[in-house]
This record gives C-alpha cells, structure tokens and sequence, in this order.
C-alpha cells in the first residue's frame, strides 16, 4: 500500500542515511557484534552527517526540525540492513525529549552540544534487578546534601549502558510521597561511585551495549536534577509514548524485511520439484503475513502522524507497542518456518531477525502492562 507519509526532503534525508549506514557501518558490524559493543567513532560520524539530534534546535548544533519522520527513517533503515547494534533511536527517540522539554537553559548549552555531535552518548535508567514493569517498586535513593544529592542504588538492562556519557536516573527522592517521590538525576561519566558492571550476554541485539550500572554514594551535583523534584514518573509518562511508537516503528520495519526475504527465498528454494513458494500453504501463511504487515504499517505511519501533531495518546502508543510487536514475533517464526533449516543458521537473516526480535515485546513496557494500560482507559470495572 502506498505510504502517504513521507514529503520529497524526508526521501533525500533517507538516501543519505543510508549511504551513512553503507559506508560507516555495514563491513564493520559483524565485528561489532562479537565485541558487544560498538565503536565510539561511529556515533562522532553519525553526528558529523546531522543523524544525532535532528529535532534539536540549531543554536545547541541540532537539526532544528521537530518531525518524527525522520527518526522513523533513521529506524527503518538501521532495522532493514540489521544493524541492531547502533544506540541512535534510544538517543533521538527516548532521550532527546527530555532533554528539550525538561532541561533548563544552563543544561541545555552544557549536553545539547554533545548530544547532537556524538561526543556524548546517552541513556535512561529505570530498570533495577529487583523491579521493571513495577516502576513504583525503583529502591535507587537520593537523598539531599545541601545543594547536592547523593545517590545510591543499582540498575539493570540499561541500553547505551558501556557508552554512555550521561544518564538520566529514576530515584527515589521523596519516599514518604508515593508516586510523587521520585526525581530524575542526570548522572555523568567520571562521577566518583558511578561504576559500570557487566555487559550483558543477551540472545540477540549482540552488538547493543546493555549493561548494570552501580552508584555508591554518588555526589551529583543538584544543577542535574532534570524537570522537577517528585515529578520523575509525570516526566515519564510523557515520554514513554514516542518510546513506545519507536519500538513500533522497528516492528513495522522488521516485519517488511522479513517478509521481503522470505517471498524471495520461497521463490528460489525447490521441493519435490518446484518453488516452495508454489505450495498452497506457502501462499497461505504469506498471504497473511502480508496483510498483516500492511495494517501495522498504516496502523503506526497513523500514530506518527498524531505524535507530530502531538495528540497521539498513551493508550494509542500502548496498542501501537504491543500489537505491532507481537506481530512481529508471529511474523518472523512464521517466516523462519519457511525457511526450513536454514532458518535455523545464524548465517541467514531470518535467523538474526528472530533473535533481535524476541525482546520487542518485553522492554520500554511489556505486552501485558500495554493491555493493562489499555484496558484501564476502558473503565471496565
Ligand atoms: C535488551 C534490553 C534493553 C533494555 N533497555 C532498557 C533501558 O535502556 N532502560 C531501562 O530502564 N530499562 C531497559 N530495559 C528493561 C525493560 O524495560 C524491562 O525488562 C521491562 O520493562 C520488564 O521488566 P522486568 O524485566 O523487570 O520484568 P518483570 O516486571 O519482572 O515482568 C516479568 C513478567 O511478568 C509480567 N507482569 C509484570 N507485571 C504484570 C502485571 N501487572 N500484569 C500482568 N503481567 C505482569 C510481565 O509482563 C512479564 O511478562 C531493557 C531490557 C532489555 C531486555
């Protein structure tokens, strides 16, 4: 189905995106991926070509456009060559809005700048060993010393976590106020009691950095409160809708490079003499997968619409979440089912495809806690 989405200046803006991606990422990925990790100097050149902060205002060396499209482009083209590794949608999708609406003019001169040329790598850490969908359950605690905090806690699962330069932490600082006690504090590199613990040896996205963060007496200085004190969870949940939409945006995305794969490998794979793809239920199952993939694709073109217009609610970025990812899951097994054995070899795409997939329906809010989110705005009860 024809996309409607897109004006001729965000064509232009894919094409040299992904130019960037051949000539800076492709040969070296694979390597990247047995690191776990990916070169720095990558991010310096995706900042270099105007890829990092694009909705950051000029004067802070950004971009100067507010446009989601162009994010989504950035997250089409990085899942189609399967480039898992790069960090750029969690910098320009998650961190960057809190950057622009929650900080203040001295924070902005002192991050934006970094932010946009590369030279500083971001991320937001919720997560802890103890709690993830139960974000009220966060023991990292911050307690004031004069006009300093000092922090202490630990988190977990942290993208960008080996990388980053800054993090935006979620910690109690009020715990006698509920929900209304926590505050985020953005948390520099070199901090002393900041340390990074392991790189996590996840089934996919090998070449993410995803790691446990530790913060043992933490002197962060108060001008890094980020937003306002009690206010971290109201900070949150304004943001986690486009978090949410990015992540259905990779669905979309994977989901059209699967399918793509799988009719050309149907077509050229034979089986008691002629193209799998002439058998019934080939057509069948592909049939399906192509429906599919065509709703979830109007479905979130239709959310980033409403996002750039800023109506797009969270209980419409919780089922844009949920149900393009599962999608996703149903897809791709589906797809490396065709694949017979070969499916099965790390060497074909289907078979990354499937293991950079299985977290979608698990970070930035599980499946269940989306159809909670949903199922409360519908007052059933
Ligand atoms: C690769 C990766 C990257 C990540 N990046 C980040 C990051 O950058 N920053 C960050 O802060 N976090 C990050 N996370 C953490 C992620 O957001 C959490 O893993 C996720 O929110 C789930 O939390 P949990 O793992 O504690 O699972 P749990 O909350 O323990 O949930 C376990 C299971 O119980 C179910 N469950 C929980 N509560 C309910 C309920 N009320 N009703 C029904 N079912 C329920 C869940 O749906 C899930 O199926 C990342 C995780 C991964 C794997």
């Amino acid at each position: 189905m024809e996309r409607t989405l897109f004006e001729p200046e965000h064509d232009l803006f894919r094409e040299s995106f992904r130019k960037f991606l051949d000539q800076h990422v492709a040969a070296q990925h694979e390597q990247w991926e047995h690191d776990g990790i990916v070169d720095r100097a990558v991010w310096l050149e995706a900042g270099k070509q105007g890829f990092l902060g694009m909705a950051v205002p000029e004067e802070y060396g950004g971009g100067g456009v507010k446009d989601f499209r162009y994010n989504a482009i950035l997250t089409e083209e990085t899942v189609r060559g399967q480039y898992s590794g790069l960090g750029f949608t969690l910098h320009n999708d998650v961190i960057a809005p809190y950057l622009l609406d929650l900080a203040n003019e001295e924070q902005k001169q002192r991050w934006l700048p970094g932010f946009c040329s590369g030279e500083m790598i971001t991320a937001i850490a919720m997560t802890e060993p103890g709690t993830g969908s139960d974000l009220q359950g966060i023991k990292t605690r911050a307690v004031q010393d004069g006009d300093d905090w000092i922090l202490n806690g630990s988190k977990t699962f942290i993208t960008n976590g080996i990388n980053s330069d800054i993090v935006i932490v979620v910690a109690q600082t009020d715990p006698d106020k509920g929900a209304m006690g926590f505050s985020l504090l953005v948390v520099e590199r070199g901090m002393p009691g900041f340390e990074r613990g392991r790189n996590l040896d996840k089934i996919g996205l090998k070449a993410q950095d995803t790691a446990e963060l530790s913060f043992t007496d933490v002197r962060v200085p108060g001008k890094n409160l980020l937003g306002t004190r009690g206010m971290g969870f109201v900070h949150l949940m304004q943001n986690l809708p486009q978090e949410r939409l990015s992540i259905a945006v990779m669905a979309a995305a994977a989901m059209e490079a699967c399918l793509d794969m799988t009719v050309q490998y149907v077509r050229d794979r034979k089986a008691f003499g002629k193209p799998i793809g002439a058998q019934q239920n080939t057509r069948f199952v592909l049939a399906e997968l192509a429906t599919k993939t065509t709703a979830v694709r109007v479905f979130t073109d239709r959310c980033i619409e409403l996002l750039n217009q800023e109506k797009l609610t969270v209980e419409e970025a919780a089922m844009a979440k949920w149900w393009s990812t599962e999608e996703e899951l149903d897809l791709i097994t589906k797809c490396l089912q065709l694949h017979g054995g070969y499916g099965y070899m790390r060497e074909f795409p289907i078979a990354k495809a499937y293991m950079d997939a299985r977290v979608q329906t698990i970070y930035g809010g599980t499946t269940e806690i989306m159809k909670e989110i949903i199922g409360r705005s519908l007052k059933l009860a």
